[in-house]
């Protein structure tokens, strides 16, 4: 059995949209019998409660003053938000566009980045890795982390991933050039948008940088655990 050498650390994973994070990272997390530190679910929480209690998303100040009510826990892999498992009612498309809006406030990201920092604590101090995916994981949240990776893949491989995605989720037929000209404006978006900006140059900020475009899940993670071999973070 293969097994960690040593005991807990972090791994950050980022990259541009439908480069393959979402499922590299949990396999990963698997693989190590780590912890899967979804950052994306955790934005999205805060965006279902404020649909919930109707709070109107361009009013910064009402949702400021609800951030210590928010208590948001994973739990056997399910996401809890104030005791509630709202794992399936955040993959809703209105509660993603909505989770962008209130990412944006500096307030939110502060709280959201110190409960990211504090569920990673109470699993370090069991040994256990940590798998954080998401935007600002490797510069903000955790910038210590013993491995960044910047997953990326084609244009025209991502638009097909997500055109067989969103073809599978909601059963709609979207062509491959609408789905490629979405993710193309996506990136333009990502990279200069004011806060946490999605890295143009991944390796200046210490990111190892997999490209993934011809490669399948199982190769990106052995990718993965070589590199993780190489550092001495695990061995056979
Ligand atoms: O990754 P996911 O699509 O679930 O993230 C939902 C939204 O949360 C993203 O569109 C992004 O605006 C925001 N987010 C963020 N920083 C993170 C993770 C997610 O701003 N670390």
């Amino acid at each position: 059995m293969q097994r960690c050498k040593m005991g807990g650390f972090i791994i950050a994973i980022d990259g541009p949209v439908a480069s393959g994070k979402g499922t590299i990272a949990p396999l990963l997390a698997n693989r190590l019998n780590g912890f899967y530190l979804q950052t994306g679910a955790m934005y999205r929480s805060v965006a279902l409660y404020c649909i919930k209690h109707s709070i109107d998303l361009t009013n910064k100040e009402a949702i400021i003053k609800h951030l210590p009510r928010i208590v948001i826990k994973f739990s056997n892999g399910r996401i809890l938000l104030n005791g509630e498992d709202v794992t399936d009612e955040i993959r809703q498309e209105k509660v993603a566009y909505a989770s962008s809006t209130i990412a944006t406030i500096p307030e939110v990201r502060a709280f959201l980045v110190k409960e990211q920092q504090q569920i990673a604590l109470k699993e370090l101090e069991k040994d256990r890795v940590v798998v954080a995916e998401g935007r600002d994981t490797a510069t903000k949240v955790f910038p210590d982390a013993k491995l960044k990776i910047f997953l990326t893949a084609n244009p025209q491989v991502r638009a097909k991933r997500r055109q067989e995605q969103i073809n599978k989720l909601i059963g709609k037929k979207v062509t491959f050039d609408e789905v490629l000209s979405e993710i193309l404006k996506r990136d333009e978006q990502d990279k200069n948008r004011a806060i946490d900006p999605l890295v143009s140059d991944p390796k200046a900020h210490g990111y190892v940088i997999l490209d993934n475009s011809s490669q399948t899940e199982r190769q990106t993670l052995e990718q993965i655990i070589n590199l993780l071999k190489e550092r001495g973070l695990y061995h056979d």
